[in-house]
Formats: C-alpha cells, sequence, structure tokens
C-alpha cells in the first residue's frame, strides 16, 4: 500500500521501466471477459515480462443469468486461456451479464475486493461508455478510489472505441508493436466472442495510437491526474 503519493512516485516510475526487482500489483478491470485483453493486454503483457504481478478483474463471467453452466464455464475458461498467455490471473466481481447494480451495498462489496487485492495500479473502462456494464466497473473502481484516498494510480482505457468507449483523448501511450502477436492470441481466446470483428476494431485503435505516439502500434490511456504517478512501459 502507497502511504503518500508524492514520495512514492518516483520510485514506482523506477519500478515500472523495469529498473527494480520489487513487485507491483496491477489490476485490470473490465466489465466482461474480454475487455482488459482487447483495451490494454498489450500493457499487461508488458508489465507482467517486467516482473509484475497482474489480475484481470472481470465484473462478469460474460453470459446472463439464465445461460447454461456450460457456457458460463466456456467463458471462464477462454479467460483462464487469455490470462495465461498475459501471466495473469483471472477474478470475477460475481455480477450478472447486462445486469450491472451500482449501489451502495456494490460499492462496498466492490471495495473489498479491491483492499483484498490491495493494488499499486488499477486500469478500468473510461466512463463515458455505451455499455452499461462497462459504465459500472468504472463508476465501482472510481468509488473504490476515491475509499482508498486515492492511494493507487488510477488508469482508464479504451475498447471498442465508436461502438462502446466514446470522446477517449489519452494523457499516456505504451509502444505494444513487438508484443502485439501475443495479445492478439490473448484475444482470440475469447473464440466465442467474434474475435475477427472485434480485434479488427481494436488493432485499427492501436495503429491509430501508434501514429499519435510514433509507434507501429500502441494502446492509449488516460491517468487520473491526482492519482500517483506511474511510468507506464513507453
Ligand atoms: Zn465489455
Amino acid at each position: 500500500m502507497l502511504a503518500a503519493t508524492a514520495a512514492v512516485a518516483p520510485a514506482l516510475v523506477r519500478e515500472a521501466q523495469g529498473e527494480s526487482t520489487s513487485k507491483l500489483k496491477v489490476v485490470i478491470t473490465g466489465g466482461h471477459p474480454g475487455d482488459p485483453e482487447y483495451g490494454c493486454g498489450g500493457t499487461i503483457l508488458r508489465l507482467t515480462e517486467l516482473g509484475h504481478e497482474a489480475v484481470l478483474l472481470y465484473l462478469n463471467q460474460g453470459e446472463p443469468v439464465e445461460s447454461a453452466a456450460r457456457i458460463i464455464g466456456y467463458r471462464m475458461e477462454e479467460a483462464k486461456k487469455a490470462s495465461a498467455i498475459l501471466k495473469a490471473r483471472p477474478a470475477y466481481v460475481g455480477q450478472i451479464d447486462g445486469n450491472a447494480v451500482v449501489d451502495q451495498l456494490h460499492y462496498v462489496q466492490f471495495r473489498e475486493i479491491v483492499e483484498k487485492e490491495n493494488p499499486n495500479v488499477v486500469f478500468t473502462h473510461w466512463p463515458i461508455d455505451n455499455h452499461a456494464d462497462h459504465r459500472a466497473i468504472s463508476m465501482l473502481v472510481y468509488d473504490a478510489w476515491l475509499h482508498m484516498r486515492k492511494q493507487f494510480s488510477l488508469f482508464y482505457y479504451e475498447v471498442s472505441n465508436g461502438e462502446d468507449t466514446q470522446q477517449f483523448t489519452p494523457s499516456d501511450y505504451v509502444d505494444i508493436s513487438a508484443i502485439e502477436p501475443k495479445k492478439r492470441l490473448a484475444c482470440y481466446a475469447h473464440a466465442s466472442q467474434a474475435p475477427d470483428k472485434c480485434y479488427a476494431l481494436q488493432d485499427a485503435v492501436a495503429r491509430w495510437r501508434g501514429i499519435e505516439s510514433g509507434h507501429t502500434r500502441a494502446e492509449a490511456f488516460i491517468r487520473h491526474f491526482q492519482s500517483p504517478r506511474f511510468g507506464l512501459p513507453v
């Protein structure tokens, strides 16, 4: 746990860029299995290859409650495969696909999950998004961040721009050119979710963010200005 944000910020920057062996905890939240992988799979891999610990925390299992258990099981197997490729651990909040609840009870339940993980850095959906599950987890993360006294670095990511994420203007970029094939594998591990269509859109965004930042491909983020500085791999 970070005690004082200003004091620890330089160390975090050095550690994230591989200048230290100390391990950081990174939690990447998403409305559904696949969202963290599509939005920031390259960045997750770059962080885990530096030795940092990553948890993919999904709001739900990707299927509505009336789905057969075998379908839910299939989605969870896909998430397990994707997480393994990114050297991350999958975890679930336990809400229902398409029926996200944001109220006081769920704020408290979610905060307890985040406090238990005790992250240095959290990624979540940008809140202006057409999918209610994405907006929900963004609000849950923000509330946890406030109640935990803004102790972890908070980054927002983009996914399925135009269809989901809207009006996203990045503050940070991560070069994913070299590890894009592994990111692609992680996204395609979600074989039931039309990866040909979804990945084509996300890859177009990665190429555009690459043009903006001077790379072949990049992932882009918005860091909350009041959260501790964290040096993403450049
Ligand atoms: Zn989603």
